[in-house]
């Protein structure tokens, strides 16, 4: 068992301490073990039977939770980035072997033990950030057998307690890989590929208990509501939950996948079609925002305030991939949604901790619930900053002082 002292301490627990949405303390204790946390409260009612604070901090919150990652990608694709910038669009660097193409040849090319060890390197550095959930899409396997060589480097990762909890996402409708998208005809070729992607290698995964959710990029030029919806039918029947890619550059009706397979969430929603958004609030469905992407794509900002009327959770990511959210930061994703999306710093946090954790939590196989309570898992931040807002600004510096994932300190 193990006591920590903050000066200031969010709960993310809305009601339990204080008056506003994120519960915070002052100079208050949280004890705690590998069981989970066994008290908290203030300082000054620290019963005597539990340990004195080991270590003090100016500011304790839960651990971050990034409910959107690419985070098991293989090289890197910084010539393309250089080109972006230099103004070459998506579809033109697609249409020149870059983008999603060119890191499905390096994961093609890699051993899972490579997938695992890279995923590793990045997951510490993510830790030491302050994160300590992560979801991982696979996805650049584009392959039966590559995304299953992605999912069990994942599960690797998953098994491992040293690393930031991860949550694995068979993303299984990503891009189409090159022998399929240059077969003629070229509908039937889709056709069978999507039918191989969503067919009975969902029971496989489910057998091996490789991804807790599916994803598909739902959107123009990508993949349809049709397809999407064989994909949600079989996770469905596997007992696997549904997040999906929508609106990024269009509308293509995912929206109303998800609300009718009750998806975890919708992801991106730079575009969508405000008349679908009360079925996804009646469905449960969060909106994962991706400030990142949008900025480097230098794209509008989605309509947050219309997704605020209709009562849909806002939730924040990183969305790290090697191409359009080059970044492994999930604090600067949430300096970007003070910066350009008009969040609030209280939607904020929830959005990166509780709200996060609530879209992860699937039929009781992931435990982290983006707050500090009695009986919570104990993912737990240390900071070196006196109030959250300094975790928003300045931006690009690392504040942790501690870092722990279920009692064990992992950076
Ligand atoms: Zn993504």
């Amino acid at each position: 068992m193990k006591t920590l002292r903050a000066a200031r301490m969010l709960t993310c627990d809305r009601g339990a301490w204080g008056s506003g949405a994120l519960g915070v303390l002052a100079d208050a204790c949280v004890s705690f073990d590998a069981h989970g946390i066994h008290w908290l409260g203030p300082a000054a009612a620290l019963p005597p039977e539990l340990p004195a604070p080991s270590q003090s901090a100016a500011l304790i919150t839960p651990g971050l939770v990034d409910a959107h990652t690419h985070s098991a990608w293989m090289g890197s694709r910084h010539e393309e980035y250089v080109l972006r910038m230099g103004g070459a669009s998506y579809q033109q660097l697609a249409a020149a072997g870059g983008g999603i193409l060119a890191s499905h040849r390096a994961l093609i090319a890699a051993s899972e033990d490579e997938v695992f060890a890279e995923l590793r390197a990045r997951l510490q550095r993510m830790a030491a950030l302050g994160v300590t959930t992560v979801e991982v899409k696979s996805g650049y396997g584009l392959t039966r057998e590559g995304e299953l060589k992605q999912l069990r480097a994942m599960k690797r990762a998953a098994a491992d307690p040293g690393l930031p909890r991860v949550v694995s996402t068979y993303l299984a409708l990503h891009a189409l890989p090159p022998p399929v998208r240059e077969a003629v005809p070229l509908a039937a070729s889709v056709a069978n590929y999507v039918a191989t992607m969503t067919g009975d290698v969902l029971d496989e995964i489910a057998r091996e208990g490789l991804a807790v959710f599916v994803d598909a990029y739902v959107d123009v030029g990508a993949f349809t509501a049709e397809q999407a919806s064989c994909l949600a039918e079989r996770a469905r029947a596997n007992g696997i939950g549904v997040r999906l890619h929508c609106g990024q550059f269009a509308d293509v009706g995912g929206l109303d996948v998800a609300a009718r397979y009750a998806a975890a969430s919708v992801d991106h929603m730079e575009h969508f079609a405000a008349n679908a958004l009360d079925a996804l609030a009646r469905a449960g469905t969060a909106a994962v925002l991706l400030p990142i992407a949008s900025y480097t794509l230098r794209q509008r900002p989605p309509d947050t305030d219309a997704l605020r009327r209709a009562g849909v959770r806002l939730v924040v990511a990183s969305d790290a991939n090697p191409g359009t959210a080059p970044s492994e930061s999930l604090p600067l994703a949430m300096a970007m949604a003070l910066r350009d999306y008009g969040l609030s710093t209280e939607e904020i946090w929830l959005g990166a901790t509780h709200y996060a954790a609530n879209t992860l939590r699937v039929a009781g196989r992931v435990n982290a619930t983006g707050q500090l309570a009695v009986g919570a898992p104990a993912d737990i931040v240390a900071w070196d900053a006196p109030a959250e807002a300094c975790i928003l600004q300045p931006w690009g510096t690392q504040r942790t002082v501690g870092v722990w994932r279920d009692g064990v300190q992992i950076a």
